[in-house]
């Protein structure tokens, strides 16, 4: 318990550091790990019911402040169909409870004809964007090429409807792709790239520390892959987002430096002039409801715990200051109510409808597999800000509702 001197001298300095993210739009390594390990105690003894104690208030303030005056008071949603074509996975997670084996009485691939329908529906629905993602099904090839099959199914994609954004496949699926056919990451990427894919999610990311990683997801990519995956998507012209799986076995010393390495990133791509960036910044917090006993045990809690997520939100906006202005809460995982509440403290987009999530609802997530554009948009109101449907890269559409 910390006394009422003390949590006014916590108060007083966030207040002090809220001034300079203002001045510098953004704070330091050294002061985000500091409001990490000073904010996420009281945090977690916190009810999110109650009034916010005096510094998750002055973290709260500075977040929504830095959040205004980066983007303002506009909240995007993207309207996109999430398509996750097999559930078949070589890998064993530890968070996850979507993969199977093949021999698993509920696996699923997808052929052509059912991916082509699911992407017909969308449209009709008004989707700009399909994101598509899947397990690493080592089957998955065309003749005796996985890069071929990929292509395929992008070209199939784009040849039947050319005007939808292809949001696909993951920096671990392109390694995937490269080690089955011998080839590199940039040959992937590029025909990937060339064949219709015009972005790539920021996924199986997790959190960029070699240790966490060795723990959690021991069979994926390490770090460095992860980086310089990114990093040549960027180079090629694909555009990606950013995540990071939060609320496990991660410290906030891991927490910090897995922003760095996203900053550090961003900071590259403007540098060397790479003719693409990271669009935005995802908060994915763990859900362990129905993930494999292991992790289970390690983690001790089932859903996301809400105050902590929120505090790692609000300096996620001020660590990335002017790097990544975007940020995005799931609601997948939070509930739109916690991702509404996320608006608050620094984010600025509410991702998208997705129609059908798959990943996340295995592990036992309580947010629901789809949200309506009249849900979100009733939710971005609620809070007086102003609603605005966006393309996958951020541009407008339409008129605000
Ligand atoms: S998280 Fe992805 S790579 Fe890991 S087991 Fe699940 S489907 Fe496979």
């Amino acid at each position: 318990m910390q006394t009422t001197g003390a949590i006014a001298r916590h108060e007083a300095q966030a207040f002090a550091e809220l001034e300079e993210v203002l001045a510098n739009n953004g704070i330091s390594a050294p002061q985000a790990l500091h409001l990490l390990t000073t904010a996420l105690p009281v945090a977690a003894v916190s009810d999110p019911q109650d009034p916010l104690p005096p510094l998750l208030r002055a973290l709260q303030t500075a977040s929504d402040r830095l959040r205004q005056q980066q983007v303002g008071d506009t909240v995007t949603y993207v309207v996109n169909r999430n398509i996750n074509f097999t559930n078949i996975c070589e890998q064993h997670c530890g968070f996850c409870a979507f993969r199977r084996d093949a021999t698993a009485a509920d696996a699923y691939w997808l052929d052509i004809d059912r991916i082509l329908g699911k992407v017909a529906d969308a449209v009709a629905q008004g989707a700009t964007e399909i994101c598509m993602q899947g397990g690493l099904n080592p089957a998955a090839k065309e003749g005796s090429s996985t890069l071929r099959y990929y292509q395929s199914l992008v070209r199939e994609i784009k040849t039947a409807f050319p005007g939808v954004h292809l949001h696909a496949f993951s920096p671990q699926e392109i390694q995937f792709i490269a080690r089955e056919d011998g080839l590199s990451y940039a040959q992937v990427i590029d025909v990937l790239h060339q064949s219709g894919v015009d972005s790539m999610p920021g996924t199986a990311a997790e959190v960029l520390v070699d240790r966490v990683r060795s723990r959690i997801c021991p069979e994926k990519i390490n770090t460095a892959t992860w980086l310089e995956i990114v990093e040549t998507a960027h180079r090629l012209g694909v555009w990606t987002t950013s995540t990071m799986l939060c609320g496990h076995i991660e410290t906030p010393a891991d927490q910090v430096a897995h922003l760095q390495h996203l900053q550090r990133l961003q900071q590259k791509a403007l540098e060397r002039d790479y003719p693409a960036r990271i669009t935005e910044f995802i908060l994915l917090p763990y859900v362990g409801e129905l993930a494999p006993k292991a992790m289970r045990q390690w983690v001790g809690h089932l859903q996301p715990q809400l105050l902590p997520t929120l505090v790692l939100t609000a300096v996620a906006r001020l660590f990335l200051g002017q790097w990544i202005v975007n940020h995005q809460p799931s609601w997948v995982k939070l509930g739109l109510g916690g991702a509404t509440m996320a608006l608050d403290w620094g984010c600025n987009d509410l991702g998208g409808t997705l129609m059908e999530e798959h990943i996340t609802s295995a592990a036992g997530a309580q947010g629901g597999t789809g949200v309506s554009p009249a849900n979100l948009v009733a939710a971005i109101r609620s809070l007086g800000r102003t609603p605005r449907q966006r393309t996958t890269l951020y541009a407008l559409v339409g008129e605000p509702r």
